[in-house]
């Protein structure tokens, strides 16, 4: 049998493989020749999820009080499963989803430390590894301080050729109308990913282990209490866009 492509996903935290990346990584999975991996960057620990779903407030997605109780371990272990989830339903072999045992703390993800977790991932997989992760992109509107420092991370690698191939992404909500007219054709080449109805299953699935909410078998529905907005605007447009830099950036 020939050899697959090694593709690495690499997530900032268990949600941005199906916000940012989902299409492609969904696409990529039904390619033959492709071997597709992710990995987890961050423990994801600092959302403020936890503290809406053991405040006591009511929930104005359940329209209930949740008082769940939630320590950080418990509350991590929650989210790596949704991940976990979310990966096998886009199409990823269970034994290619890795939660990287030396991960970062959410939020303290330094652009050093994410180097050497790509850099790790490359000497177990190889050089010709394609990187896909998050773009850093702080044009127009702030980005995740993890998000920004990992994209950063390929891209420095990339810059002293110890990474050969790249793929970026853009987290699909931060693409206005106004940044789109001016980034588009001038900074970047972007392209949404087009989007079959094998995918768009696939993605529904996904989705829904976000909104899996049932705490007697310890399921939260965090990625949906997290980023509620993002999860209802991307349940409407499925938008995974690629960005290809028109200029040196
Ligand atoms: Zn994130
Ligand atoms: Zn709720």
């Amino acid at each position: 049998m020939p050899k697959k492509d090694i593709v690495l996903y690499f997530s900032p935290h268990q949600d941005d493989e199906l916000l940012t990346m989902g299409v492609d990584i969904s696409k990529t999975c039904l390619l033959e020749n492709k071997d597709v991996h992710i990995i987890l960057c961050t423990d994801g620990s600092k959302s403020p999820a936890r503290q809406r779903l053991n405040s006591g407030d009511v929930c104005p997605k359940h329209n209930q009080i949740h008082k769940c109780n939630l320590s950080v371990e418990d509350f991590v272990k929650a989210r790596d499963f949704e991940f976990v989830s979310s990966c096998k339903a886009l199409g990823v072999h269970s034994e290619n989803i890795h939660i990287y045992e030396k991960r970062a703390v959410d939020g303290e993800l330094s652009v050093e430390y994410a180097q050497e977790i790509i850099k790790h991932f490359v000497s177990i997989y190889g050089k010709n590894a394609e990187i896909c992760t998050i773009t850093p992109f702080r044009f127009f509107q702030f980005q995740h301080e993890d998000h920004y420092n990992l994209g950063l991370a390929a891209k420095i690698l990339a810059k002293k050729k110890e990474i050969l191939k790249t793929k970026f992404f853009l987290e699909s909500n931060r693409l206005g109308k106004f940044s789109k007219r001016i980034i588009n054709n001038i900074i970047y080449d972007i392209k949404k990913e087009d989007i079959t109805e094998e995918i768009e299953d696939k993605i529904k699935k996904a989705i829904d282990v976000y909104y899996y909410f049932n705490p007697a078998e310890k399921r939260y529905a965090i990625g949906s209490h997290c980023v509620p907005f993002l999860f209802e605007f991307y349940k409407k447009n499925m938008l995974t866009y690629c960005l290809k830099p028109r200029i040196r950036i």
